[in-house]
């Protein structure tokens, strides 16, 4: 069993999809100086390399044994890859937006994937960002936090993310996309998208990016201050 370093900290953030998780922990991340571990881009990956050989989320045997001869990767940056691909790209794609749940909510991929997520981040500190980090695989994390905000909002700024990728984005499929992704993340049985009764809720539909991470990197730094 690997020693966690003296001061090691981890930052949960768990929310909606389109809740500004993503942009809000690679930016809070690199303002700390620790990692960033975005873990919906594992289960994006994994759904990429399913559809790649062809096996569908009722293949549970085959996907078991695929997911489970995974190398992973994480570089002190937050670049992760794959069996030595970088994948960020082709997790991108309508393809995965819309299968990605179908695969999560597999109990053999979770399985898989979070010793994963443990073990990344035991060993450095870390901002891990997700649906279930403060819930289930740290629910020791010393801060967490829950990202919400209004579906129109979340459907905005999707697009303006993939348009920034150059991939295709339209609103009203953007929209669907987000509403079926969070019914299905919120109902399944297996490690739901669920705030942590301890993790404190920021609805960041009236608020400024900058002013989102100026919440949380002030709080941490506040209470690292003070030991
Ligand atoms: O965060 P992102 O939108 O990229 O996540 C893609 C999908 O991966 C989510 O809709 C969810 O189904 C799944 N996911 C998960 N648990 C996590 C992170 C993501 O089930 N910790």
């Amino acid at each position: 069993m690997e020693k966690t370093p003296r001061g090691h900290y981890i930052v949960a953030i768990d929310g909606v999809s389109g809740s500004g998780k993503s942009s809000t922990a690679k930016t809070v991340a690199r303002l700390l100086g620790i990692l960033h571990l975005d873990t919906g881009s594992m289960y994006r990956a994994v759904t990429f390399l399913a559809q790649e050989r062809g096996l569908d989320p009722s293949q549970i045997q085959e996907i078991r044994a695929m997911v489970n001869d995974l190398e992973w990767h994480a570089d002190p940056s937050g670049r992760l890859t794959v069996e030595g691909r970088d994948l960020s790209l082709e997790i991108r794609t309508a393809a995965v937006n819309n299968a990605v749940s179908d695969y999560a909510r597999i109990p053999e991929v979770r399985h898989a994937l979070v010793p994963v997520q443990r073990r990344i981040g035991m060993r450095q500190s870390a901002v891990v960002e997700g649906r279930d980090m403060a819930t289930v695989v740290f629910p020791d994390a010393r801060f967490k936090y829950f990202l919400s905000a209004s579906p129109e909002v979340r459907a905005q700024r999707r697009v303006r993310e993939l348009q920034g990728l150059g991939l295709p984005g339209n609103y009203t499929d953007v929209l669907k996309n987000l509403s079926e992704r969070d019914s299905k993340d919120s109902g399944r049985a297996h490690s739901p998208l669920m705030k942590a009764p301890d993790a404190e809720e920021i609805d960041t539909s009236g608020l400024t990016f900058e002013g989102q991470v100026a919440i949380i990197v002030d709080r941490i730094q506040n209470a690292l201050k003070h030991g």
